[in-house]
C-alpha cells in the first residue's frame, strides 16, 4: 500500500520535529496534499493508525487540507485554477499550461505537546 510507506515518511519528518522541540507527544498533524500528489486522502487517514502505533503521534489527529491545482499559461501568461483532468487557463482556455501547484504533499503545521504540558503550534 503505497499510501502507508508515504505515512511513515511524513512521521519520520514529524518525528524530527517533535525531537527538535522536545515534545513528549504529537497532537495534530496538518497536512497540504495537491490532487495530483497521487497520495489519496482517505486512504493516508486509513493508513495513519497503523504507521503512527508506538509513536509520539499514535493519538495525533490527522487534518488533510487538499490544496488547489494552479496552472500558469504559455498563451496569455494568466494564473488561474484548473481542475485535476483538464489543466486548461481558466482565463483564455488554452492547454499549453505549465503547473504551479497541485503535485505536493506538505507538512503544513503540527501541534505538539512538551514536557511542561503546555501545547506549542509549530
Ligand atoms: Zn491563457
Amino acid at each position: 500500500m503505497h499510501e502507508l510507506s508515504v505515512c511513515q515518511e511524513m512521521l519520520q519528518q514529524v518525528d524530527r520535529i517533535a525531537t527538535e522541540k522536545q515534545a513528549i507527544s504529537i497532537d495534530s498533524i496538518t497536512l497540504h496534499i495537491g490532487p495530483l500528489s497521487g497520495v489519496e486522502a482517505h486512504l493516508l487517514k486509513q493508513a495513519f493508525p497503523f504507521a503512527a502505533a508506538g509513536t509520539r503521534a499514535q493519538d495525533a489527529q490527522l487534518i488533510i487540507e487538499t490544496l488547489p491545482i494552479r496552472v500558469r499559461c504559455q498563451q496569455c501568461g494568466a494564473e488561474t485554477d484548473a481542475s485535476a483532468n483538464r489543466l486548461l487557463c481558466g482565463n483564455c482556455g488554452d492547454y499549453h499550461t505549465q503547473l504551479l501547484s497541485g503535485d505536493e504533499m506538505l507538512l503544513a503545521s503540527l501541534e505538539l505537546t512538551r514536557n511542561n504540558q503546555e501545547a506549542t503550534h509549530v
